[in-house]
Formats: C-alpha cells, sequence, structure tokens
C-alpha cells in the first residue's frame, strides 16, 4: 500500500547499507559500495517522504473494490462499500459473477446484480 511508501524505502535502505556493508568486509568492494550507496540513497529518500504521505482525496474517491469473484460459500457472496464523504457513491461487488456496480446513493434497500440477475440481498427490516 501506498501508505507505507516510508517504511518500507528505509527498511530497503537499512537493508541494503547494512548488506554493501557485508560484501565490502567479504572483499567484493565494488559491489559493496554500490549497494551500499543505493542503501543510503534510498534511506535519505525514505526519511524525506512526508509519512502521512496517504491516498490523495481525489484516490480515494476514485477508489473501488477491484472485480474479483468471490469464494462460493454456500450462499451468495457480495461485498458492499459505501463512501464516507458526500456525495455517496455505493459500490456493490457481486460474488458469483465478479460485477462491480457503482450507484449513486446510500446503500439500498436491495440489490439484484445487473449482470447476472441474482438477488444479492434484501434487507428485511422495514
Ligand atoms: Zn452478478
Amino acid at each position: 500500500m501506498v501508505r507505507n511508501v516510508r517504511e518500507n524505502l528505509i527498511l530497503s535502505g537499512m537493508i541494503c547499507i547494512a548488506f554493501g556493508g557485508f560484501l565490502t568486509i567479504g572483499g567484493v568492494l565494488s559491489m559493496g559500495v554500490i549497494i551500499g550507496i543505493s542503501g543510503v540513497l534510498l534511506f535519505v529518500i525514505g526519511m524525506g517522504t512526508s509519512s502521512n504521505q496517504t491516498l490523495a482525496p481525489a484516490e480515494i474517491a476514485a477508489w473501488k473494490p477491484s472485480a474479483e469473484q468471490l469464494p462460493d460459500a454456500n450462499r451468495i457472496m457480495y461485498r458492499v462499500d459505501v463512501t464516507i464523504d458526500e456525495p455517496k457513491k455505493t459500490t456493490i461487488l457481486c460474488g458469483p459473477c465478479g460485477t462491480v456496480t457503482e450507484l449513486d446513493g446510500d446503500r439500498p434497500k436491495e440489490f439484484t446484480c445487473p449482470s447476472c440477475n441474482t438477488k444479492l440481498y434484501e434487507d428485511e427490516e422495514e
């Protein structure tokens, strides 16, 4: 995930520095120097990257679950995601056929997949 870019860079940097150090001690000087320098660069980039670099608002607005088929657990599987921010958008992932349907507004009371005509759910309380 994008959120861990900084941690990953710092970690890779430290691994490279350590690895470079070992190679230098082991006599493979040129390799050790190259890897060591890359490690220092990664580390510096990692430290320079703002740690609260999360998903940009536009990316969050554009986010929707990937189209994938959910495992069939003896009942119809589906996933409903509703955005927290206005304007509200609901994405419904149909388990049987893996189609993601995007709707404006809140979670509907009932939903039938337009792609495979499977009734995914119906809220019982009225
Ligand atoms: Zn479907």
